[in-house]
C-alpha cells in the first residue's frame, strides 16, 4: 500500500498535518517510535489525574484562529498559569510583577518598584543586551536576576546566563501591575480530559503505527509514501553527518502522595542553584482536581545524550549556525517536510507549532 504521506511523529505538528491532509482526501500513515500517540503533550491517567508525562503544557495563544482551531477538537478549562517561585525560605509570585516586587522590597506602588529597578539598572551600564544575563539585568535589575532568574536558568540550561540567548527570558512577561498571569496571551487553558484527547481526535480514522522507529521502518518500507513529514530530530535524520546539535533533556521523578493537596499550586519553581530540581508540578491543579490523592513531578534538567528524550533545542550561536547548515541539506530533500520543535530545532510553544503545521499544509495544498 502506498500512501500520499508518511508522517513521522504523532505529536502536535504531525497530527495537525495528518488531520488536514486526510480532510483533503489524501492517504496518510502516521508512525511514532513511542508506544502511544500525542508526542510530548501526552497525558496519562494516574489516580484519576491527567499527568503531563513529558512536562507541563499550558496552552496559550493570542491568535483567535488558532484558539478556534484547537477548540474544534476539545473544550478548554479556565486554568490560568500563575507559578510560585521559591528561593531559599522566600516565596514569590511569577512572572515578575508588583506582587513579586512588593514582597522583595516591601514596597507598594509601581513608582517605588520602578525607582528601585531603575537604580539597579543604572549601576550596570548595559546599552544593548547581548545575552540572557544582560537582558534579565537590564529588564528587572540585580535582585530579581540573582534570586529568581540566575540559578533557575543555569539549572535548566546547564550553561552560564552569559552564554544563553536573550530571547529565552523575553518569553516571560514583566509588568508593573498586580497580575500573576504567567502569559500575556488572550486565550489560555488546559484541554478538559487531557491533551491526549486532542490528538486522538485529530487522528481519528487515520492509520497509526506506534512503537515504530523511522530508521528501521524506512529500510523495510522504502517506497511507502510519496512524501514524508518528519518531526524527529533534524540532525538524526541526516545521521549527524555535520555533527550533533545540542538539546536539553528533562528527567521526571514522579510520586503519588497520599494527600489531596501538596503544594497548593500546579507549578512551583525552585530558583536557587542548590536545589537540584528546577520545579515541582502538581498535576491535579491544572484541572482543579478533587481526587483524594495527588501526583507530583520533580523536574531535573540535563544535557541530552543518546537514549534520552530531547525536549529543548539549545539555540545558542554554535547550534544555530549548525542548524542553518542542516537546513541547507533539508531544503534539498524535496519530498520531506521538516516540522515541530525537533524537526525545526525551535523553542516553539504549542500554538506556534500549530501555526507552522498549518503553514506547511498551505504550502502543500494551496
Ligand atoms: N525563568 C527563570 N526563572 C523562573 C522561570 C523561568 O529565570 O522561575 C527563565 C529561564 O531562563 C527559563 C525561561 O525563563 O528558561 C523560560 O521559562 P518558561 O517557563 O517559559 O520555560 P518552559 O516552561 O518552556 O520550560
Amino acid at each position: 500500500m502506498r500512501y500520499d504521506y508518511l508522517i513521522v511523529g504523532a505529536g502536535l505538528f504531525g497530527s495537525v498535518f495528518a488531520y488536514e491532509a486526510k480532510k483533503r482526501g489524501k492517504t496518510v500513515l502516521v508512525i511514532d517510535k513511542r508506544d502511544h500517540i500525542a508526542g510530548n503533550i501526552y497525558t496519562e491517567d494516574v489516580e484519576g489525574i491527567n499527568v503531563h508525562k513529558y512536562g507541563a503544557h499550558i496552552f496559550h495563544t493570542s491568535d483567535k484562529q488558532i484558539w478556534d482551531y484547537v477548540n474544534q477538537f476539545v473544550e478548554f478549562n479556565h486554568y490560568i498559569n500563575s507559578p510560585i517561585a521559591v528561593y531559599k525560605d522566600e516565596l514569590y509570585n511569577l512572572p515578575f510583577n508588583m506582587n513579586t516586587f512588593s514582597k522583595m522590597w516591601n514596597i507598594r506602588t509601581p513608582q517605588q518598584a520602578k525607582e528601585i529597578i531603575e537604580k539597579q539598572i543604572a549601576e550596570l551600564s548595559i546599552t544593548e543586551p547581548k545575552n540572557l544575563e544582560e537582558q534579565a539585568l537590564s529588564l528587572a535589575g540585580r535582585d530579581v536576576y540573582e534570586k529568581l532568574i540566575k540559578g533557575y536558568t543555569e539549572k535548566q540550561w546547564g550553561r552560564d546566563c552569559k552564554e544563553l540567548p536573550a530571547f529565552i527570558i523575553k518569553r516571560l512577561p514583566f509588568r508593573f501591575t498586580y497580575d500573576n498571569n504567567y502569559f500575556n496571551d488572550r486565550f489560555q487553558g488546559i484541554p478538559m480530559g487531557g491533551y491526549t484527547k486532542i490528538v486522538e481526535k485529530m487522528l481519528e480514522g487515520i492509520e497509526v503505527l506506534t512503537s515504530t522507529d523511522f530508521a528501521d521502518f524506512k529500510k523495510t518500507h522504502p517506497d511507502i509514501a510519496d512524501k514524508i513529514v518528519f518531526t524527529g530530530m533534524l540532525d538524526a535524520y541526516f545521521d549527524y553527518q555535520l555533527g550533533a546539535l545540542e538539546y536539553r533533556s528533562v528527567r521526571f521523578e514522579n510520586e503519588v502522595l497520599d494527600c489531596d493537596n501538596y503544594q497548593g499550586n500546579a507549578v512551583v519553581n525552585y530558583t536557587e542553584r542548590d536545589v537540584p530540581y528546577t520545579r515541582i508540578i502538581e498535576h491535579k491543579h491544572f484541572e482543579f482536581g478533587k481526587q483524594p490523592k495527588t501526583v507530583i513531578s520533580r523536574e531535573y534538567s540535563s544535557e541530552w545524550k543518546v537514549g534520552m528524550e530531547p525536549y529543548y533545542p539549545v539555540n545558542d550561536e554554535r547550534n544555530n549556525a549548525l542548524v542553518a547548515k542542516y537546513q541547507e541539506l533539508a531544503a534539498k530533500e524535496k519530498h520531506v517536510i521538516f516540522g515541530g520543535r525537533l524537526g525545526n530545532y525551535k523553542y516553539y510553544d504549542m500554538d506556534k507549532v500549530i501555526v507552522a503545521a498549518l503553514e506547511a499544509v498551505k504550502g502543500e495544498f494551496e
